[in-house]
Parts: C-alpha cells; structure tokens; sequence
C-alpha cells in the first residue's frame, strides 16, 4: 500500500495560513485505522472576526473584478486542481475513507464544475424592460448578493465546497467556508489552489472549530449576505430559522432517502449495475444514495439475488489499497449508527441477505448489506441510513410504489427503471422529488439543477438557478431629464 503524508490544516484568512488566535487544535483521525493523522486549527470568535473583515474586503475587490478575468482565475485555480489531483485525492482518502479512485474522480469532477461555473457567470444578463413612459429606460440589473457563509460536510470534502465557491466567486461573491472538521486537508487544498491561481486577499477563507459556534456566529453577522449549507436535516431546519431571523438569503441541501423503483417491465441487470454502484459508492455516505428499494413482486428474487451477488463482490478495506472498492465509514458515529439499523431491521423481521455487520476491529469497516422483506416500520425505511444498506420490499401496482415513495418527508434524488415510457412520464410527473434518474446510475453534473423538495430542503445547486441564488435584482428606471 502506498503510505502518504498528511499535513496539519490552518485557517485560511487574507490568504494566508494561520493558526488559531488560541493556539487550539483538533485531531483528525484516519477512519480505516483509528489513528490520529494531523491536525486542524480550531477558530474563536477573534478568528472569525478576522475572517469576517477579510471577507468584507474580499467582496469589494473581487466584485469589481470583470467576470471576464473572474472566470480565467477560476479555470486557473481549475487547472491547478487537475495538476493536483493525486496527491489531493491521497490527502482525501486517508480523512475520510473512499477508495483512491473515488477521491480522484472527486477531485476532477471539482474541476470540471468551477470550470462550467466560470463560464455560467459571464452569461449573467441583465435585462432591458420597454417603459409605459418613452422617455424613460428600465433595467433589470444582477449584483452579487455579498459575503457567503458557507458550511459544508465530510462525505464529500471538496464537492460540497466546490459547488458553492463556483456559484459565489463566479457572480462575484465572497466565499468564507467552515469546512468539515474531521476531513480539513483536501478542502484546505482546494481552496490553496484558489489563492495559488490569484484570488484578491480575503476572496475565499477556511475556517474549522466548533459548527454550531462558528454557524451561529456568522449566519447571525451583519457582513455575511447569504447562507449555504450542506448536512442533516435537523441541523438544516435550525440554520435556515437562524438565516431567517437575520434575514439572509439561503439555500439548503439536505438529507435524503432516494427510492428505486423497479417496475415489472424493468432491465433488472441495469438495474442492479446501476444502483448497486450508486449504492455503495463513498459507503453509501451519500445524499441521493438509492436507499428504499421498491421491486416489483415478479422480480423481487431476481433482483435480491443479483444485488447480494454485486455486493459480495465489493473489496472492502483501506482506501489507499490497490483494489479497495469499498473503504471504511467516515467516522466512527456511522459504526455504532448502522449497528442500530441493522438491530432494529432484524428486530421488525426483515432478513439480512448478506452483510449486516462490522468488518474487523479496527477502522470504521461495514459490511455491504442488502436487507429484503423489510418491514415499513423498520428505521431503515424512515430515516436516512447514511451507510452501506440497501433496503428491499416488493410491490404488486406502480401507484402503490409511487405513494411509497412520496410517504417520507424527504425529496431530493429517485430512481427508477422501466422500459414504458408511459411508465417513466408517469413517474416522473407523481414523484415528489428534486431529481429523477430514469434506468441510469445518478448522473449529477454541473449544468443540471442540484437540490431537494419538501425536508430535503430548497435551492439548488447546479445549472442556471444554482447562479441566481447568489444574484440580487436590482429595479432602475432611468428617466432622460
Ligand atoms: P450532524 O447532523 O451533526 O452533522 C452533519 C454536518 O453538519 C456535519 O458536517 C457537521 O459538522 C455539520 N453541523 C452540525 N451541526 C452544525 C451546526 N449547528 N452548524 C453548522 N454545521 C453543523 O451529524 P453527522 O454525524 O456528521 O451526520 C449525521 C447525518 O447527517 C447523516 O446520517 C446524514 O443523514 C446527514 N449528512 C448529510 C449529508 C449530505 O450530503 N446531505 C452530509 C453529511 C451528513
């Protein structure tokens, strides 16, 4: 296995790296052996306010900054991404777990969204509007909405601050980000490679401490003008009220808790092909992770059987490993969380077709599992498992499997396969959900709208809208005197 070098992480204010004003640190862990790897600085208030007025500064440069020459630093700190690739996908892997291939993929994928983002903010038009007074010219202006406060999580370290800090730099925003405790190096990269491509000084920072005091100390602050975050729905709810009473523009994406469906007419080969590697992809420690399996009786067996077969064959272990298919959870709260789904599973009567359990005693290993009859009852079927489980039951009529799917309060990603397109336009239309994909693995790129309805939360984070989220509109009636 290739050993790699594991840096301490500080913050980043004004471009530079600093420690914390207090001297404090946190550890973090490599979940694939439990060991302590480095350190990363953890900020107080006198930080963040250093943060803060940096980040004020920042935003008054850079929105005078054409989006022209925004859009060429962007595709710099891009390139500087792709030169980086391995050994930022090293750093990744040994913080959170995923396979290398996985954090390389995570890396380019970065650069092809700030890419795409670059280009979005050259395209920011305003508008001419024919005035009922001839004498007068109306105009529809778009403005930066300010310093973002940004808050991001560990299942995918450098995406979720990727399609943030793209739709904020390319309208010309600010961008200060607490980034995720217990995986600060690959973000910290990330963010290097924007100072390294020649963002003005206080353009984007990183900060790392304790989430509730960092997010209620900048959502509530005067200098910051609109809120993103990424995680549970619980901690969403409590930000978006916070955002609301400071009146900050927000965009929320939350947990989910994707159905497949599998209709009687179904590819049931592309159908597991699919889903199983967008099931255990990053462990299954993924917001649109296909998680309520809902089969049609006729194939239920067929499909059980050939899921279990594409889970058995996953390589579980480090994820510097040649060959690991399949790394530890992020954190150790995964362990103990998917010990519980799987006591209360078996509890309520489902059967545990295959995994089900830990993997070894060290590290953060699980089992690749596949549950069938599964109670509706059973926590696996109402709360996001966040984990490497996949959960099956049976239907007998597609409007039974429509409901099912719409019963949680989530909606953010669905799957389903089908050969009818009667069957598809059907779906697509009764799903209560941010985003479907039709008898295709997830296929989430930057051009197309990124986000979640009802619990899952609003806004997005992909294609045009992920834009105009970071925008405001500005009325001006000119008239010639
Ligand atoms: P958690 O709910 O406490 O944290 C989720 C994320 O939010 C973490 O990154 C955390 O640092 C951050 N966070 C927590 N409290 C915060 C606060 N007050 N202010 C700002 N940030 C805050 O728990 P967890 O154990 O890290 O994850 C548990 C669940 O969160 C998972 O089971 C999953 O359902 C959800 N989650 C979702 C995503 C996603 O991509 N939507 C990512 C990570 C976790």
């Amino acid at each position: 296995m290739m050993t790699a070098s594991y840096p301490d992480t500080r913050l980043l204010i004004d471009n530079q790296w600093v420690d914390a004003a207090s001297g404090k640190t946190l550890d973090v862990i490599n979940p694939a052996t439990g060991a302590p790897i480095g350190k990363v600085a953890h900020a107080g208030t006198v930080d963040l306010d250093r943060a803060l007025a940096a980040a004020q500064r920042g935003f008054d440069a850079w929105k005078k900054v054409s989006a022209h020459e925004r859009a060429a630093v962007m595709r710099r700190a891009a390139g500087l991404l792709r030169e980086r690739a391995d050994t930022i996908a090293r750093l990744l892997t040994q913080e959170q777990g995923k396979p290398l291939a996985e954090a390389r993929g995570e890396v380019l994928a970065g650069a092809d969204i700030i890419d795409w983002f670059a280009d979005e903010g050259r395209r920011v038009y305003g508008r001419i509007v024919p005035s009922r007074n001839l004498a007068a010219q109306q105009l529809v202006l778009k403005e930066p909405v300010g310093p973002v406060a940004a808050f991001t999580p560990w299942n995918f370290p450098i995406n979720q601050v990727v399609r943030k800090l793209g739709a904020a730099l390319t309208t010309g925003c600010s961008f200060l980000v607490k980034a995720p405790e217990e995986t600060p190096a690959s973000p910290a990269a990330l963010l290097g490679a924007f100072v390294d491509a020649g963002v003005p000084a206080g353009t984007v920072g990183l900060v790392f401490g304790n989430p509730a005091e960092i997010s209620s100390y900048l959502i509530a602050h005067p200098t910051i003008r609109k809120v993103t975050f990424t995680g549970s729905t619980p901690v969403g709810k409590e930000l978006a009220a916070l955002a609301g009473r400071h009146m900050k523009r927000v965009t929320m994406e939350l947990g989910g808790h994707a159905p497949v469906i599998v209709a009687d007419d179904a590819d049931v080969a592309l159908a597991v092909k699919a889903t199983g590697a967008a099931k255990f992809r990053n462990a299954g420690q993924v917001c649109i992770s296909p998680t309520r399996f809902l089969v049609h009786r006729s194939l239920k067996d067929e499909f059980a059987q050939a899921l279990v077969k594409y889970a058995e064959g996953l390589k579980v272990g480090d994820g510097l490993a040649e060959g690991t298919t399949l790394g530890p959870l992020a954190n150790a709260r995964r362990v103990s969380a998917m010990a519980k789904v799987m006591e209360d599973a078996r509890s309520k009567g489902a059967r545990i077709a295959t995994g089900g359990e830990r993997v070894g005693s060290t590290g953060n290993f699980f089992a690749p599992t596949v549950l069938t009859d599964v109670p509706l009852e059973a926590d696996v079927f109402n709360n996001e498992p966040f984990g490497p489980v996949a959960a099956i039951r049976v239907f007998d009529d597609l409007g039974e499997a429509i409901t099912e799917a719409n019963r949680l309060p989530y909606g953010l990603a669905g799957y389903a396969f089908t050969r009818s397109i009667k069957n598809a336009h059907r779906l697509a239309q009764e799903l209560e959900l941010g985003m479907l994909w039709v008898n295709q693995p997830a296929a989430p790129s930057a051009e197309m709208p990124f986000g979640g309805v009802k619990d899952s939360g609003y806004g997005s984070e992909g294609g045009p809208e992920a834009v105009e989220a970071y925008l405001n509109t500005k009325s001006v009636s000119i008239l010639a005197a």
